[in-house]
Order: structure tokens, then C-alpha cells, then sequence
């Protein structure tokens, strides 16, 4: 019996909690033991197509998204482009651009999939040599990058899994081909973060832009959130 059959707490769904997740010493990272334990088929899978599927990023805690949150809006993180492949000059933005430039390409604390241990940024390990930099951008997974025999793979192999790829590009959030998702479990997530959740966290979190983010969030949601 799965431990979502249980219903999923408020401090689960925003990374505050991770009682929930374990962690896989085959992809080293928390993960939910469900989702583990499909990610494992799928990349036993991927092993006969000569790919070594390895995980960049598992959970991550509400901490960690603020962490980035606030490294954004002071300067000390990049702040990219629409594209995602030129730096923007904070000093140049308003609120609200700042704001919509971070959703692009950051989840909201609080708001990532990354909280729930049901999504991860995927590579191919065979791909790469050791000393390689992943930096998950664009080109990496088009068709000129290293990991372009990965992502063929996965629109061949996916739909026939429990996995998906949430981040495709139509909604506000920029296209994302390393990332994907546990439906199963991901989308009982999905129902419970509402709008009126998300409020009543940032309401009692320090963080930049709170005012803001509290008088837009119906449209932040529909762009950024919901679209997933
Ligand atoms: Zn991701």
C-alpha cells in the first residue's frame, strides 16, 4: 500500500514535509518510494536503448526553492530571458517583470513539482563524459546536444509509461524536456495546490515580493501553476 493512500498533508505538498519520501541509492536523491520504484523500470528500459537515465534533481525543499526565489530577486542568481538563453538586468525590471521572469523558468516556493517527490530532471548518464557540466538548458537536450538520443527516446517510450513531460512548452513556463512526472501520484498533488493553499503559505513566509505575489496570485496560478 502506497503511502498516498493516505491523503498528501499541506506540508508535504509545499516541501516542508518529506516524512513521505526515501532516499534511492540507484539515482541518489529523495524520492517517493513509488515513483522510485517506476523511475527504476523506466530506466532499466532505457538501458536497452544504450542510455543511462540518471537524475539531476529529485525533491527539493520549500528551503531550497526560497533560497533560489531570493537569489533571483536580489542579483545574486541569473534572472534569463523569455528563451531562456540570455541574462536580463534586474535593475531594469519592475516588480511584476521580475516576478514573471523567475516563474519562467523557477517554480514558486511552495509551488515546485520538485516538492513532491514524484518529479525529476532527468540525463543520460552515457551520454556525458565524467567531467561534463550539466546545466539542463535548451540546447543541451535539441537535437545538436548530448542528450538528444535521450529525449527521441522518450517521446517513443513515454506514453506507454506512467510518466510525462508536464513542461512542454505551452503554458508560462518555459519548455522544461528533462523533466518528468509520476502521474499517478503527481496529480493527486496537482488537485490539492490551489490557489487559496498557496496564499495562506506566502501569507505567513518571508519572502520578496509577498504583496505582490499575494494580490496577483489568481493570474500567477492560471499561468504558471495551473497549466501543469
Ligand atoms: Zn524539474
Amino acid at each position: 500500500m502506497g503511502l498516498f493512500t493516505m491523503p498528501i498533508s499541506l506540508a508535504q505538498l509545499h516541501g516542508l514535509d518529506k516524512s513521505h519520501l526515501a532516499f534511492s541509492e540507484r539515482f541518489g536523491c529523495l524520492l517517493h518510494p513509488e515513483a522510485a520504484e517506476a523511475l527504476g523500470a523506466l530506466a532499466d528500459q532505457a538501458k536497452a536503448a544504450a542510455i543511462e537515465l540518471k537524475v539531476a534533481s529529485g525533491f527539493r525543499s520549500f528551503e531550497r526553492q526560497l533560497a533560489i526565489w531570493e537569489g533571483k530577486c536580489s542579483g545574486r542568481m541569473a534572472l534569463m530571458d523569455h528563451r531562456g538563453d540570455q541574462a536580463l538586468e534586474l535593475a531594469q525590471l519592475s516588480p511584476a517583470q521580475t516576478v514573471e521572469a523567475i516563474l519562467r523558468w523557477s517554480a514558486l516556493p511552495g509551488a515546485s513539482r520538485h516538492h513532491w517527490g514524484t518529479d525529476m530532471d532527468i540525463y543520460d548518464g552515457a551520454a556525458i563524459g565524467p567531467d561534463y557540466r550539466l546545466q539542463l538548458t535548451p540546447w543541451e537536450y535539441s537535437e545538436n546536444g548530448p542528450f538528444a538520443a535521450l529525449v527521441k527516446w522518450l517521446e517513443k517510450a513515454l506514453p506507454d509509461t506512467a510518466f510525462y513531460r508536464p513542461f512542454d512548452g505551452s503554458g508560462g513556463v518555459g519548455a522544461e524536456p528533462w523533466h518528468i512526472s509520476y502521474r499517478p501520484l503527481a496529480s493527486r498533488c496537482e488537485r490539492k495546490l490551489t490557489p487559496r493553499a498557496l496564499a495562506e503559505l506566502i501569507s505567513h513566509q518571508e519572502m520578496s515580493h509577498r504583496p505582490l505575489l499575494l494580490s496577483q496570485l489568481p493570474e500567477l496560478y492560471r499561468r504558471y501553476i495551473a497549466a501543469i
